[in-house]
């Protein structure tokens, strides 16, 4: 059963006056501002009502069909978007020191990017509106949606593209009937030139940040959250994260989401904002940089120096005011990542979580780790991540030139003097002389996530300790040939367990690494330096590069 739909109105976020939700309607008729919000007039007994009955319906973005929108469900153009998983971390979790991170595993939409929840509202709006073509400037991922969406709902998408967009994504848009036309400039730019064209045909444009749609849509994600991070607690109630985080480009996504937590909190329904955690590509930060020096107004960036397309928004105009704004009221922060910074956190997620996602939500990911490193977060806050996975479009950024070993064997089937020795000898290449390691470090997270990097190396066999006396035990027993050990542990700590080692001639020669995020004093690191072959600071992340250190040090 459906709650009757209450009318929609738009209020002007300037001067407040309010319309009714009229879908062409372009600005407020009383101050001419541009941005008009959606409001939905729940009371509280509709709200309760509303709440019992979420618990029947399906999942998926439109069960807030009360607070979208779109007025007849009969226009509406789904694929089954919405509701997708919000995943606890735990290695990576653990290597930041934090207690409650989520994944919001945007991947896990029809077209992998939390712009499946734009495209299905205002693909229905559009319907709704009666629209058969619609024109769009994308750095690629609005318009892969689109054109599915668009596909689906017979409404034809002029997709307009800046060159730095990857072309397998301007290629999806194709494949789904889009018209592509790139454009050899920036994105914005290519956002002036699709204004145009759509004036000069006479075609609907997608009106970015000033589409109430669009809007709508993304406040879902804050729905969601608030809605499972309710199901994973005892009394079931919705709540806030302390904190949302985000690459952004045009900021749509955090004024979206930030709208949907104020509406949740005018409801009853949750009692606070979170922060947002904003975060740009360092060659096209706007933002960021406004907010240092701080500005409520950004600079434009007119020639972003960035090869992440999707976060190449020189000019974000309201969309920064907007988010100053939330940021002023209810906290949070503006940080920059490089490319290189956001490719190496995306190694990271995918080894430590298992989850692969594109160069833009890296940004994402390397911001959150500023942001932790910054005590800007703090180990208890309940931390959301918008994580999105669309292709991976610079994997060789990613992964490096030499991330396959590949053995030929088609000339040598032919060549059957050199053959074994040859083959023989490359695999022997791939192996170094340590094999078997033995970790020992109290925190089993950690130690997990040092065993999986060095297995993920190939050739080591990793065996874990997760205290000094059975890490003694272990060595005794096992023999191995390097010892990786913390120094902080309850009890028998590392410089106990190095002692030990140092006194039994059955162990003396095999090779110890400490690794610790303690500062040593010059004492502690006098004890050490006859005994340890490699110490290694930890940072805040245990982390590939760490690893990949610690085998380069082990291989000279
Ligand atoms: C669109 C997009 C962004 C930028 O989002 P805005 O909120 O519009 O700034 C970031 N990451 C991914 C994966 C995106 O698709
Ligand atoms: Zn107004």
């Amino acid at each position: 059963m459906d709650i009757e739909k209450q009318h929609i109105e738009l209020e002007c976020i300037n001067c407040h006056t309010r319309v009714p939700l009229d879908k062409r309607v372009a600005g407020c008729p009383t101050c001419g501002e541009n941005i008009l919000e959606a409001r939905y007039n729940l009371n509280q007994i509709v709200v309760d009502v509303w709440l019992e009955e979420l618990k029947q319906r399906p999942r998926g973005l439109w069960r807030y069909f009360e607070v979208l929108p779109v007025e007849d469900r009969a226009n509406i153009v789904s694929l089954g978007e919405g509701h997708t998983p919000l995943i606890k971390s735990k290695s990576l979790a653990a290597s930041l020191g934090l207690k409650h991170l989520y994944i919001k595993d945007e991947r896990q939409g029809p077209t992998a990017s939390f712009k499946d929840r734009q495209a299905t509202v205002a693909i229905s709006a559009l319907k709704e509106m009666g629209v058969d073509a619609v024109v769009v400037a994308s750095t690629g991922n609005v318009a892969i949606a689109y054109a599915a969406y668009g596909a689906r709902a017979g409404i034809k998408l002029w997709a307009f593209f800046p060159s730095l967009t990857p072309g397998d994504k301007m290629a999806e848009a194709a494949l789904y009937g889009a018209e592509v036309i790139k454009i050899t400039g920036t994105y914005d730019q290519t956002k002036e030139i699709a204004a145009r064209f759509a004036k000069r045909k006479g075609l609907f444009l997608d009106r970015g940040i000033k589409s109430v749609a669009a809007i709508e849509a993304m406040k879902t994600m804050a729905y969601e959250i608030a809605e499972q991070l309710g199901e994973a607690a005892e009394d079931g109630r919705w709540r806030s994260p302390d904190w949302f985080i985000q690459g952004v480009s045009g900021g749509m996504g955090p004024i979206g989401v930030g709208k949907g937590f104020r509406e949740m909190l005018d409801f009853g329904l949750v009692d606070k904002l979170p922060a947002m955690g904003i975060v740009q590509s360092a060659g096209c930060a706007p933002m960021v940089e406004a907010f240092k020096r701080g500005q409520r107004i950004a600079t434009p960036v007119e020639d972003p120096q960035t090869i992440i397309a999707t976060l190449a928004t020189g000019n974000p105009g309201r969309a920064y005011e907007l988010l100053y704004d939330y940021v002023a009221e209810n906290g949070g922060h503006f940080v920059a990542a490089s490319d290189e910074e956001a490719f190496n956190a995306t190694r990271v997620a995918a080894r430590t979580e298992g989850i692969s996602v594109e160069p833009a939500t890296g940004v994402t990911f390397a911001g959150l780790f500023k942001l932790v490193q910054q005590g800007m977060i703090k180990p208890d806050d309940v931390v959301v991540v918008n994580c999105s996975g669309h292709t991976l479009p610079v994997e060789t950024r990613i992964l490096g030139e030499h991330w396959q070993r590949s053995v030929d064997l088609s000339q040598r089937a032919t060549e059957p003097v050199l053959p074994r020795e040859g083959l023989l000898s490359a695999i022997e290449q791939m192996e170094t002389q340590i094999r078997r390691i033995v970790v020992i470090e109290d925190n089993v997270d950690a130690a997990r996530l040092i065993k999986r990097l060095l297995e993920a190396r190939g050739a080591f066999e990793v065996q874990l300790a997760y205290e000094g006396a059975t890490g003694i035990e272990l060595i005794r027993s096992a023999q191995p040939d390097l010892v990786i050990t913390d120094l902080m542990m309850p009890d028998v700590d590392g410089f106990a367990v190095i002692d030990t080692m140092k006194a039994d001639p059955t162990l003396n020669r095999i090779p110890v690494v400490v690794m610790t995020a303690k500062e040593l004093t010059a004492r502690e690191k006098a004890r050490l330096s006859n005994q340890v072959n490699l110490l290694l600071q930890k940072g805040s992340a245990i982390d590939e590069e760490l690893i990949e250190n610690l085998v380069h040090k082990l291989q000279d």
